[in-house]
């Protein structure tokens, strides 16, 4: 191990300042690593501090984007460009320019893996379109629909005209938002993740992006993660979403998604029943739904994974019941490790535990909902070139497993290291050599 992968656990990129003096084992220690340094026109700062005063800072984000064009990342010499963009609410934000994530420093907010390690490469920029003001999402479900119309077929979210989706599904839009967010990759100088940093790091991607023509902030309810002194004001929240989201209006009903950590399901008198982390409310679904979704995200339900720390996030389609009670249309649920890393199994879960506790930097490549996409189960950030993770197998993927082995024949000729486990065996020594 080097000396600088030995460095004291820092703040994860990104994270704002006052929250950390406010987290659980907050220190109030300074961000002063390279890579979570930018630069604006003359002037270097940490970007904790650009995002948290945006405000305070737009008329230095004004003249870099005059007198440059761009802001500068010094994750890296010489340092790497990052686009500037402007909300329509006037908010501005940094993001990595395009095709030159995979530059960065592992440990920086803008590091990104090769667009072919990604299901977002097959969008097309029709179903997520990024500009000047933000990422537009369109999304394969109505966000409301006129009671007087029939229930709309669902778009389709299948490729057409060559590979391009022309719209993002459920596990999409969960996918997209995990993996923006950063949330697939761990690196060692991390401080340890909770759901109180997935909600920073999602509430601060959110900010700024649309869906479906609609402010995604005001569509999409990330659950806050609780604190006593927070309750009264998390409730409020959702009361708001409640009303100004999901509450009919005229013959309009009108829909909205709910993101957060499956506690809890259970059956009822009146169907499935399920808790969410950090929040009081419960969801309802239907039996039906219930035996859809358990079929499609089997790792999710399985109970195997839940020994070995993982939890699972769901990312709910919901609207109100005449009751007032808030009924899930569909769902899209997510395996992840303790970490919060996604996983496809409970052994994937046990990987990603070993890859952390190795000192390993690493990123789970995600599908989106490309459900025949072949990546590696998990990609080595910390060497060049980066090395790939393959657990094999989980009964059931025979024919998966041998097109990742013809894939990986493919990344060896070029030079990639590979860390194999076949799960009949104990788990191999991951540290790095
Ligand atoms: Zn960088």
């Amino acid at each position: 191990m080097t000396g600088s992968e030995a460095a004291a656990p820092r703040d994860e990129p990104g994270r704002p300042h006052s929250d950390r003096a406010n987290s659980p084992g907050g220190d109030g220690t300074s961000c002063s690593d390279r890579a979570d340094r930018v630069q604006l026109a003359d002037k270097a700062l940490p970007l904790h501090v650009l995002r948290e005063h945006a405000t305070k800072y737009a008329a230095l984000f004004t003249r870099a984007r005059a007198e440059v064009g761009h802001g500068q990342c010094l994750c890296q010499a010489p340092a790497l460009r990052l686009v500037i963009r402007c909300s329509r609410a006037g908010r501005y934000h940094l993001a990595g320019w395009p095709g030159e994530g995979e530059l960065h420093d592992p440990s920086c907010s803008f590091h990104k893996l090769a667009s072919e390690l990604t299901g977002r490469d097959a969008y097309s920029t029709e179903a997520i379109r990024e500009d000047d003001e933000g990422v537009a999402i369109r999304f394969s479900a109505a966000l409301a629909r006129k009671l007087s119309d029939p229930e709309p077929a669902k778009a389709s979210t299948e490729p057409r005209e060559g590979r391009a989706r022309r719209t993002v599904g459920l596990l999409g839009l969960l996918h997209w938002l995990w993996e923006s967010a950063q949330l697939t990759a761990w690196h060692p100088r991390w401080r340890r993740r909770s759901w109180w940093l997935c909600h920073t790091h999602l509430s601060e991607q959110i900010t700024g992006c649309s869906i479906n023509h609609e402010n995604l902030a005001d569509a999409l309810y990330v659950v806050p993660p609780f604190r006593r002194e927070y309750a009264r004001r998390n409730t409020a929240a959702f009361e708001t979403f409640l009303v100004t989201r999901l509450k009919q209006r005229l013959d309009t009903r009108r829909r909205g998604l709910i993101l957060g950590e499956i506690r809890d399901i259970s059956f009822t008198r009146y169907g499935v029943r399920y808790t969410l982390a950090h929040h009081r409310g419960a969801l309802f679904a239907t039996i039906a739904l219930d035996e859809r979704l358990r079929r499609s995200y089997r790792p999710a339900f399985s109970n195997t994974a839940a020994e070995h720390g993982a939890r699972r996030i769901g990312l709910f389609l919901v609207e109100l019941s005449p009751k007032g009670n808030v009924r899930v249309v569909d769902m899209a649920a997510m395996l992840v490790s303790g970490l919060y890393i996604p996983a496809d199994s409970s052994h994937e879960v046990v990987m990603a535990n070993a890859l952390a506790d190795g000192g390993r930097a690493y990123v789970k490549p995600v599908r989106y909902d490309g459900s025949d996409l072949v990546f590696p189960d998990f990609v080595l950030t910390d060497t060049h070139p980066h090395s790939y993770v393959e657990v094999y197998g989980i009964h059931g993927r025979e024919s998966y497993d041998q097109r990742k082995r013809v894939k990986q024949a493919h990344y060896q000729s070029q030079g990639a290291g590979l860390i194999e486990w076949d799960v009949a065996e104990p788990v191999p020594d991951v540290r790095r050599r």
